[in-house]
């Protein structure tokens, strides 16, 4: 069975025995908060638990790294949003231990694209574009350093209110143990 089909199949089970019922919640995140996370597989449940997050506490947002690649791109535009739309007033930034992009070597990412077939030519164009691929796939070597770049690059954005608290935090993937970077309050 495909695992499209399987997924159908299962939700098909999850709405007629109305499963969705003890998720059900409003859009405005009751704790008024919103984290950046990271993608990474261990924390899709362990996050909200040692958080004791429930559905509908907070707007999550999750992309490889934790990391904010550009001011005006759709990390910031999220918390944009989530801030004035939806009345979040904390946002914590939770980078981790063990990351995925920590070290991660932009050389290596085109070696394997290259391998599954994308052409030389197309990497050789979008560098004479003035795209660096090489930096933008590359992570970063500290993530103590992303988080506070992070929350730095938040709280001084233009369009982020001086009011809202901005921390960051780093969790431990196995145990879910957090560990406070930049106190948001001090
Ligand atoms: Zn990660």
């Amino acid at each position: 069975m495909s695992k499209l089909q399987e997924i159908l199949d299962y939700n098909r089970f999850f709405v007629e025995n109305k499963e969705y019922v003890k998720y059900r919640t409003s859009k405005e995140p009751n704790k008024k908060l919103v984290i950046l996370s990271c993608m990474d597989t261990r924390l899709t449940e362990l996050l909200p638990k040692a958080l004791n997050l429930k559905n509908g506490d907070v707007k999550l947002i999750k992309n490889a790294g934790a990391s904010i690649m550009h001011p005006f791109g759709s990390i910031i535009r999220s918390i944009v949003v989530a801030v004035y739309e939806f009345k979040a007033d904390e946002v914590l930034v939770i980078g981790h231990y063990g990351c995925g992009m920590s070290n991660l070597n932009g050389d290596k990412i085109l070696e394997k694209a290259i391998e599954r077939g994308i052409s030389e030519e197309v990497i050789t164009t979008l560098c004479n574009a003035g795209i660096d691929i090489k930096k933008w796939l590359h992570g970063f070597d500290s993530v103590e350093e992303s988080i506070k770049e992070s929350v730095e690059l938040i709280k001084n954005h233009p369009l982020i209110p001086k009011d809202i608290k901005i921390h960051g935090l780093i969790i431990d993937p196995e145990t879910g143990k957090l560990e406070v970077i930049v106190n948001g309050y001090e």
